[in-house]
C-alpha cells in the first residue's frame, strides 16, 4: 500500500492548478477528493519493476485489491503512472505489473501508437490527476506490428479500420526497413521509441511537464513467453 499522505506537497500544488485550470475549460468544479501520488518518476518505475518481478516470480501480493481501495478511490483518483499499451488480451497492466485499483491510468490500442484521443487521456492523467511516469510498452509478437510490417514487405492491404492502426505503425516498420536483425522486432521497438518521442514533445502540455521535471516518459517491451518488462532506459 502506497502513502496516501495528503499533505500540500510541490506536486499538490501543480496538480491544484492543472485541476482548477481544466475545470475552467469544462466549466466544472475540480473534485478536491482528488489527492495526487507522492512518488516521483524514478519511484513510480521502481514500483513497476517490483510488481512485474512478482508476476515473473509467481509471488503476487494484488496489492489494492481489498474494498477498503475501493471504497478509498470511489473518492477520487491518484494514479502513479500513466501506461500505452496494446489491446492485445495477453498483456492487462493491472496484471503483468501486480497493480490494483486507482494505481494504473490505461490506454490501450492495438499497437499502442498514440493519436489525438490517446493523448487527451496522457495529459489528462499527468497534469490533472499528476500521475509522474508514462510508460508505453509494447509486446512480443504484436499482431498490430506484425501486420504493419506485411503491409510494408509485401504490400497486403488490410480491410475496414484495420488499415488505420496499420498506416499509424508503418512509419515504424519503415525506420528500421534496412536494419539487421527480425524486422518486427526492431519495429517493435521503434515503434515504442517513436511514440514515447511524439509524447515527450506533445504540446503544449506535456511537453512542459517534462522540460519542468515533472513527468517522464520511457519505453518497455513485454515478453509474451516469460512475463517480463524490459524497460529501454
Ligand atoms: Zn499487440
Amino acid at each position: 500500500m502506497h502513502s496516501q499522505s495528503h499533505h500540500f506537497s510541490r506536486r499538490t500544488l501543480i496538480q491544484a492548478t492543472a485541476t482548477g485550470l481544466f475545470a475552467t475549460y469544462l466549466g466544472l468544479k475540480a473534485d478536491p477528493a482528488a489527492a495526487v501520488t507522492d512518488l516521483t518518476a524514478a519511484q513510480a518505475l521502481q514500483r513497476l519493476k517490483d510488481g512485474n518481478k512478482r508476476w515473473v516470480n509467481n509471488k503476487l501480493e494484488h496489492p489494492d485489491l481489498t474494498t477498503t481501495r475501493l471504497k478509498e478511490v470511489a473518492k477520487g483518483q491518484n494514479p502513479f503512472v500513466a501506461v500505452l499499451s496494446c489491446a492485445d488480451s495477453r498483456v492487462p497492466s493491472e496484471i503483468v505489473f501486480d497493480q490494483g485499483l486507482g494505481d494504473i491510468f490505461v490506454t490501450r490500442v492495438a499497437g499502442n501508437f498514440l493519436d489525438d484521443n490517446i493523448l487527451g487521456s496522457l495529459e489528462f492523467a499527468t497534469s490533472v490527476l499528476g500521475a509522474p511516469l508514462i510508460v508505453v510498452m509494447g509486446h512480443s509478437r504484436c499482431g498490430a506490428v506484425q501486420a504493419a510490417s506485411k503491409a510494408v514487405t509485401e504490400g497486403t492491404v488490410f480491410p475496414g479500420h484495420l488499415a488505420d492502426f496499420v498506416d499509424a505503425i508503418k512509419p515504424a516498420v519503415l525506420s528500421v526497413k534496412d536494419q539487421k536483425g527480425d524486422l518486427v522486432d526492431n519495429a517493435i521497438k521503434a515503434n515504442v521509441l517513436r511514440n514515447v518521442e511524439k509524447i515527450k514533445l506533445a504540446r503544449p502540455i506535456i511537453a512542459k511537464l517534462v522540460d519542468d521535471n515533472k513527468v517522464k516518459v520511457v519505453g518497455a517491451r513485454y515478453e509474451l513467453d516469460t512475463g517480463e518488462v524490459v524497460f529501454f532506459e
